[in-house]
């Protein structure tokens, strides 16, 4: 569940506080409250620390659904048109919307268009994890969101409504 990511939250929140522009290259944040997402280099105003989420890469935060900030136009630091990216973000938004439910690499693949191999290649290129360990990540993630608060009552929600465990959920999921 290692998402390619260096930095801490707390490095990023610095960052983001200093406007340091030595970070735009390295990682994005999103306000959840305005949709938006910026660079570290920013001048609007900071965010609540609560309300940010951070990406390493452009992709995650578009298929997120979030849109580029107007004033510090983090769209402008990725390079030329990337096919690969546009499949990668296809298949973010996939997951973000359909998380719930089983997702199937290669359904997932036909959605966006490419072989199942090809895809599990580029999303870990840009992401840095396969789609299936992305999926496991906005799992925990939104459970932790819906207020689970420990592992354990997560376990124990995850099991009723799925009526399997996680472990033989991810099974599944393969
Ligand atoms: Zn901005």
């Amino acid at each position: 569940m290692e998402i390619k990511n260096e930095l801490s939250p707390l490095t990023m929140w610095k960052a983001i506080v200093t406007c340091d522009a030595t970070y735009d290259t390295r990682f994005l944040y999103a306000v959840k409250t305005t949709g938006i997402f910026c660079r570290p280099s920013c001048k609007s105003r900071n965010p609540k620390f609560d309300n940010t989420v951070f990406f390493i890469v452009i992709e995650e935060a578009f298929g997120n659904g979030f849109r580029p900030c107007k004033r510090c136009r983090p769209d402008l630091l990725s390079e030329k048109y990337d096919p690969q990216a546009d499949i990668v973000e296809q298949a973010v938004t996939i997951i973000n919307m359909d998380y719930t439910q089983t997702i199937h690499l290669k359904d997932l693949a036909q959605r966006v268009g490419v072989s199942p191999f090809h895809l599990n290649r580029i999303f870990k290129s840009k992401i840095g994890c396969t789609p299936h360990m992305y999926l496991e990540k906005i799992r925990m993630e939104k459970a932790y969101q819906v207020g689970y608060g420990s592992l354990s009552s997560f376990y124990k929600n995850f099991r009723k409504r799925v009526n399997c465990s996680p472990k033989e959920h991810r099974a599944k999921v393969q």
